[in-house]
């Protein structure tokens, strides 16, 4: 369907509810709801997606955009979880390879202990890692002295360093990924709306019967009906399920992870570092990432469900001290381009307080209540598409949905993935829209006026017409990853992008809100809680 022939925005949310009945309303546009909006599409089954604010504006753009086994899995002898993300890995570089590539790792280590224990220990681990991955591994685990460390990751702290071990995993877009997947998902037939959030749950003899929806444009409440609700709204699962008979207890043990972001000098090379073992014993990640260089990330427990955490002053310190140690230009505050958190919607073990999150199971767990609403949550983006699956065969094993064979999604390229032989625009690192969309962005009026580099009016006006943008935030922040790559850079072209924003889609845009909303945003990702006093 061409834009033109598209209906009207403010039309969806009472065409959704024309429908006599849906198979499946789906609650929440992160990877875990556009993931089974996508599995139920692709088995045929009639589908429709509401996100409250954009897709993926919770947790699901602020990964640490590591499409991986999980390395720390390993270390906790999580065997099953790590070799079913390594085949999710292999899965997700063949189905989406413009969003997905594969990424090298240096794991240094220091000092003596370092050159005869450390790289003997986590090589041997790294070896395993490879075993599991078996056919599908992305490279092969080395041994490498300190020079061939440091001319591979200029950035590496060469004081004290032995040596290395490298390895290979796979790196993302994770908000980008995201759209492919609501993208795709409409494409077989699914209708998802972003801006409308769920308000309420309709039940009929006991059993849930219809979600109410509140289209957040309008205002206009409506009710969609459906015989089965998929609850996959991330750490607010539990607000979900209370709109349904009062459970008891949560389901969830929300925890933050906080990652800055610095000038790629402090890490060219295009090597990732991993530190296993940070001071306080968690795991510590610096990544190249579209020209600049990401650092995190924390574990923290937190039970105020924000939108938009913010980070605490330790998370910060941790950060910049850790990144201190082991890259030879030490990043200081004032190097800070943008801070962003995010929260681990963890899997809560029963009738216990979580305590400390760090040792909390990154695995999912679906709950299918007795009115039949399906909660699912916990996991990790890698393993989004086995989520869904099992969502699905639980929605199935309880009669909620017609029966229909599994593995329709695991061969299935997403939207914007090249035909064979094509190579994927997104090589090239920076600010872009990527794979067989470029051509049509290279048509679009404003093609050669650039915002900032790399971002061009046209792209607005696609991101508009094509990927669901309603507000300057969708823009700057998860069609382009502006925000998380330099937020004041961000908020400098904000008015420019309403401009555009304000011509495409008419009197349905609020300029003004939109802009002091981002405004605001922009500000919190540049603010830092004030320092300790020394
Ligand atoms: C700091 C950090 C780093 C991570 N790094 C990685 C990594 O590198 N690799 C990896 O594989 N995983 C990583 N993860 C895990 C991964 O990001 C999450 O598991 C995943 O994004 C969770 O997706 P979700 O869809 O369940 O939740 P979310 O993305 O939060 O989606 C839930 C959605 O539901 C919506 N919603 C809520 N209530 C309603 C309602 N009433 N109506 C409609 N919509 C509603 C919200 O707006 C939200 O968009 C990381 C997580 C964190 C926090």
């Amino acid at each position: 369907m061409s834009a033109a022939q598209q209906p009207a925005r403010r039309d969806l949310a009472r065409m959704l509810a024309q429908v006599l009945a849906w198979d499946l309303v789906v609650i929440g546009g992160g990877a875990t709801g556009l993931g089974v909006a996508l599995d139920a599409a692709a088995r045929g089954l009639s589908v429709a997606l509401v996100e409250a604010e954009d897709f993926a504006k919770g947790t699901s753009s602020r990964a640490t955009k590591l499409v991986h086994g999980g390395v720390r899995y390993l270390a906790q002898g999580n065997l099953k979880l790590v070799r079913e993300a390594l085949r999710e890995r292999a899965i997700l570089l063949r189905n989406a390879p413009h969003l997905v590539q594969p990424l090298p790792f240096l794991l240094p280590v220091y000092g003596a202990r370092g050159r005869w224990f450390d790289q003997w220990f986590y090589g041997s681990g790294l070896m395993l890692y490879d075993l599991l991955a078996g056919r599908q591994r992305q490279g092969r685990t080395e041994f490498l002295g300190a020079d061939a460390a440091v001319h591979l990751a200029p950035g590496l702290q060469v004081r004290g360093l032995a040596g290395a071990v490298r390895y290979w995993d796979g790196q993302f877009d994770d908000a980008r990924l995201a759209l492919a997947l609501a993208r795709t998902a409409i494409a077989r037939g699914a209708s998802v709306l972003n801006h409308c959030a769920a308000v309420g749950l309709m039940h009929e003899g006991g059993r849930i019967a219809g979600v109410e929806v509140e289209d957040r444009e309008s205002g206009r409440r409506l009710v969609l009906r459906t015989r089965c609700v998929v609850n996959a709204a991330g750490v607010w699962v539990d607000a979900v399920r209370r709109m349904d008979r009062a459970p008891r207890g949560n389901l969830v043990a929300p925890s933050q992870g906080v990652h800055v972001v610095v000038d790629r000098d402090f890490l060219p090379g295009g090597h990732a570092i991993l530190v296993p073992k940070t001071e306080d014993g968690r795991v510590l990640f610096a990544v190249p990432w579209l020209g600049k260089t990401i650092l995190g990330t924390t574990d923290t427990p937190r039970n105020d469900l924000a939108i938009e955490p913010e980070p605490f002053r330790e998370e910060i310190d941790f950060i910049l001290a850790e990144a201190s140690r082991y890259l030879v230009k030490a990043p200081t505050r004032a190097d800070i381009r943008s801070v962003w958190v995010g929260l681990r919607p963890l899997v809560k073990p029963p009738n216990e307080d979580p305590g400390d999150t760090k040792a909390l199971s990154r695995e999912h767990a679906v709950l299918v209540e007795r009115s039949g609403l399906v909660t699912v949550t916990g996991g990790k983006w890698t393993t989004y598409r086995s989520m869904a699956e099992d969502v699905l065969a639980h929605c199935m094993a309880n009669g909620l949905l017609p029966g229909r064979p599994p593995g329709a999604t695991a061969a299935l390229p997403l939207v914007g993935a090249p035909a064979a032989g094509e190579r994927p625009l997104s090589d090239a690192p920076g600010l872009h829209l990527y794979g067989t969309e470029a051509p049509m962005v290279q048509s679009l009026p404003g093609a050669q006026h650039e915002l900032v580099p790399g971002l061009s009016e046209a792209m607005v006006r696609f991101a508009v017409r094509y990927e669901y943008a309603r507000t300057v935030e969708d823009v700057l922040a998860r069609r382009s990853r502006l925000l998380f790559l330099d937020a004041r850079l961000a908020a400098s072209i904000a008015q420019r992008v309403a401009g555009v924003l304000a011509q495409e889609l008419g009197d349905g845009f609020d300029g003004a809100k939109s802009l002091r909303e981002f405004g605001q945003l922009a500000e919190r990702y540049t603010r830092l809680p004030p320092q300790a006093a020394q």
